[in-house]
């Protein structure tokens, strides 16, 4: 398994409408991989692997680059940061936190709490409220001299190591660099395999704030056939009862077959199941209530395309302690390269 280029990969900062550093990154793996490799207006990048026919179906698959950040919005005459979040950010997980403010210029460090006092002067009122993303601020300790590094819309990430530990990988940005690496490894490992598609693996922008950029490629290559590549929840964890687990970390990638953004195609999930069966690839199908992925944007695009998801189940989605196993992150990208070698 190639860990070392999971950890480049979700160790590169990049938030909605600035996945520029991850779209280098992935350009800079994907050498030889494709045969046409081109940027969209939105930033997406489109790869296509030919087929070795002229009425081949066209299979998409979607990987969104971005992950959720905050661009600075106001910098207060004493230097300090303040943000809008590009992402959903639930406040509790906010607290003294280490960040990086990336500009055209360099990085800086910087922590982040909300405005008020610490314990030893707080009253246990005053600890019982939650702040709202917006009372954080960022304090980058060079005080005015801010003003001379840091412009409005530059962009802020969490700043955590990538972690192996046990059987999982732990990063602030395994939604979704997990389908980067996906998006990758799967063609990887398909080799000569699969010709009988046109493939498509596309890795998009701006799927944090609303599957912008999944929308505009789905638009350009109107698939046949469009896989939306993502982290689901993994709430097998103390405090949840069963039945909103979601998904059992170690039991397999994740068959999507629902959430508020898109039903997945039917003969799709089936198909998909029996090329798992087949192949002795775990698997467990899942449905989200709410919560949406890029597989919706190229099901509704164009005149439409048959959609599905494959996911991979992440404990503590969207903090900085983001967990998958190893186990099934090798099984999404066995069923991907197992489906794609299908079309012969
Ligand atoms: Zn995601």
């Amino acid at each position: 398994m190639n860990t070392d280029l999971l950890k480049r990969l979700c160790e590169t900062a990049g938030v909605p409408g600035n996945e520029h550093r991850v779209r280098d990154l992935i350009l800079s793996e994907i050498d030889g991989l494709f045969d046409e490799v081109t940027t969209d207006p939105m930033g997406s990048l489109l790869c296509k692997r030919k087929a070795d026919r002229a009425d081949a179906p066209k299979v998409m698959l979607l990987c969104h680059m971005d992950e959720i950040g905050f661009l600075v919005s106001h910098i207060s005459k004493d230097g300090y940061l303040y943000m809008q979040p590009v992402g959903g950010f639930d406040p509790r997980n906010l607290f003294s936190r280490r960040v990086k403010v990336c500009t055209d210029d360099g990085d800086f460090k910087g922590v982040m709490n909300p405005g008020g006092k610490p314990i030893h002067i707080s009253s246990a009122e005053d600890r019982k409220k939650i702040p709202e993303v917006g009372e954080f601020f960022v304090d980058l300790g060079m005080g005015k001299k801010s003003h001379d590094h840091i412009k409005v819309g530059d962009f802020v990430v969490m700043d955590e190591p990538f972690l192996e530990m046990g059987d999982k990988f732990v990063s602030k940005a395994l939604d979704n660099r997990v389908a980067c690496w996906l998006g990758i490894e799967a063609i990887r490992a398909l080799a000569d395999q699969g010709r009988g598609a046109e493939i498509h693996v596309v890795f998009t922008t701006q799927e944090e704030v609303g599957l912008r950029g999944a929308r505009t490629s789905a638009f350009k290559i109107q698939p046949d056939i469009g896989i939306g590549i993502d982290t689901t929840l993994s709430c097998d964890t103390p405090g949840i009862p069963d039945k909103d687990a979601t998904t059992v970390q170690g039991a397999g990638f994740g068959l999507h077959v629902r959430d508020s953004s898109f039903i997945a195609d039917r003969d799709l999930v089936k198909q998909i199941e029996a090329v798992a069966i087949e192949n002795d690839i775990p698997y467990q199908r899942t449905m989200l209530a709410a919560g949406g992925q890029d597989g919706a944007a190229a099901q509704q695009a164009a005149a439409g395309a048959r959609a599905v998801g494959i996911v991979v189940g992440t404990r503590y989605i969207h903090t900085v302690t983001e967990m998958v196993a190893q186990s099934d992150l090798a099984a999404a990208r066995d069923i991907l390269v197992a489906y794609l070698a299908t079309f012969k």
